[in-house]
This record gives C-alpha cells, structure tokens and sequence, in this order.
C-alpha cells in the first residue's frame, strides 16, 4: 500500500508461484515424493477417506450427490481419490468435482492424468482456471464441500481465500485443508529442519534440474502459520471448527484443518 510497493510485492509473489508451479508440474509427483518421503500418498488417502466425500443412497436422502470444489487442484490428485471414494465406498454415481487451479500447466497435467481414470469425458469431473481468492464463477451457497491440499501456503491473501470458501460453501457445509505444518516435537523437528533445508533443495536441483523452486517450497512451509493462528483464521471468516480445529499427521509435519459454515 504505501506507495504501491506491497502490491508490486504480491504481484511478484504471484509470478514467483506461477513460475515455481509451471517448472515443476511435470515432475510433481516426484517433488511431491521427495518433500515427503512418499508419505504425501497416506495423508491424502487420509484426507478423502475422513471426509467420506459421496451420499450413499442408502443412508443419506440426497440423490443428487455432493458438489466439491477442490482448489489448487493441479493435477487431480484429491479430486480422483474423492471421485474414487464416492463411487465405490459411498455407491454414489452422481457427486461432482471441479477443480480449480490458477496455473494453466498444473491443469494441463491434471487433464492429462484424468484419461487415465474412468471421470475424464464424465460431467462429475470439471477442471478450472481461477484463483482462490476471487472465484466469481462460483456462486454464492452453493458447494457442499471445499478442500485445499498442498495449496493455500502459496496464496497471497490467505485471509481472502478463507473468506472466499466461506461465501460459495452452503450452509453446513465444510472447508477442509490438508497442509503442511508444524512440527511438535522439538527434536524430531531438528531432524525435519536438517532434511527439507538441506536435503530437499539439493534433490531438486539433482532430479528436477531446478534448486531454486524446491528452496521456495521448503521456505514457503517454514512461513506458513501455526496449527492454532491457521485454525483461528478460519474461525475470523465465521468458520465454526469441531474440537481443537485441526488434526496433526505425523507429528505435525502435515497437519488437516476443518470448519463448518454455520
Ligand atoms: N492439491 C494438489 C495436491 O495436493 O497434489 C496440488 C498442490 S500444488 C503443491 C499447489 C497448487 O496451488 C499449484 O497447482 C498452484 O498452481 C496452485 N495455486 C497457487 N496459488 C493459487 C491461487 N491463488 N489460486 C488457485 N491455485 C493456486
């Protein structure tokens, strides 16, 4: 604000991100495996089998399904597993997901990918390109549940995209993200420390060919706020949270928040 200087800041945040998400959207799931040892695979099987996306027919009146909105989607990862979920846990043929992503490369990858699983030429499935603070295609009410993975670290008004969930989700319906986050265990966290700052930008540069945006993403985890500042963000947006508002995976390296509208 003073003097445009914050907003030329943002803008070249914006730009950084996009930059760091078009070099590595082709070798995601290797940075993906690297910066978690793999583990990134059972936390978002965790994530989706938590929310039990889907209506099962048998137990729920809806028979139209859920409407999901999965931002910062990129390359479908939580969208399939939903998908995958509702169908053959719930028995639910009519839950939809659109994801959402502001980077063109991440969704290109993501469409790619989706041909490999049954939802590519299905109406349940919608790619996007939007960014998660404004998403005025999305109307006011009208989702029944909003996931972020891996995602709302690298916004730049994280505040504006909480207040966003807040506006399309209908009421009782539930924002979940899964995100990196804050290790609780003073030691195992100088252990973690040692691995992402030392180990993580070194194996970017070695299998990726890129240093620099394994260094941002390492970076962007260590300024990400505390389990309790995120969970008291989401409460200012009107957010009612069940419990303590969040659950840690492995010793708070990830951590999944959730709040209801009420
Ligand atoms: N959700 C996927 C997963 O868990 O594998 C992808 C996560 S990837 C680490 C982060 C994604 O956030 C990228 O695809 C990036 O383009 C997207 N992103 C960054 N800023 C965004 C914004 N303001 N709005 C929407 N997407 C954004």
């Amino acid at each position: 604000t003073h003097f445009g200087f914050e907003t030329i800041a943002e803008q070249l945040k914006e730009q950084r991100v996009g930059a760091v998400f078009s070099s590595v959207a082709s070798s995601y799931d290797a940075m993906n495996d690297f910066m978690s040892l793999g583990i990134h695979r059972l936390w978002k099987d965790h994530f989706v089998r938590n929310l039990n996306p889907g209506c099962n027919p048998l137990t729920s009146s809806s028979k139209q399904g859920m409407n999901i909105l999965d931002i910062a989607g990129g390359t479908g990862d939580i969208a399939f597993r939903m998908l995958e979920h509702a169908s053959t846990i719930n028995h639910d043929a009519h839950t939809r997901v659109t994801v959402a992503d502001i980077n063109p490369d991440m969704l290109a990858e993501g469409k790619k990918r989706a041909l490999q699983t049954p939802y590519a030429r299905s109406s349940r499935l919608k790619f996007v390109e939007a960014n998660a603070e404004k998403l005025d295609m999305i109307p006011d009410s009208s989702v029944d549940l909003y996931t972020v993975a891996f995602g709302i670290r690298n916004f730049t008004h994280k505040d504006a995209a909480i207040r966003e969930a807040f506006r399309v989700l209908k009421p009782g319906g539930v924002f979940a993200c899964l995100e990196f986050s804050k290790v609780n265990n003073s030691l195992f966290d100088a252990v973690y420390k040692r691995w992402s700052f030392g180990a993580i930008p070194l194996i970017g540069q070695l299998v990726a060919g890129d240093r620099d945006s394994y260094q941002y993403l390492v970076e962007s985890i260590e300024r990400f706020p505390s389990q309790t500042e995120f969970r008291d963000m989401i409460q200012e947006a009107g957010f009612l949270v069940p419990g303590q508002g969040w659950e840690d995976l492995t010793g708070g390296i990830a951590a999944i928040h959730k709040g209801v509208k009420p």
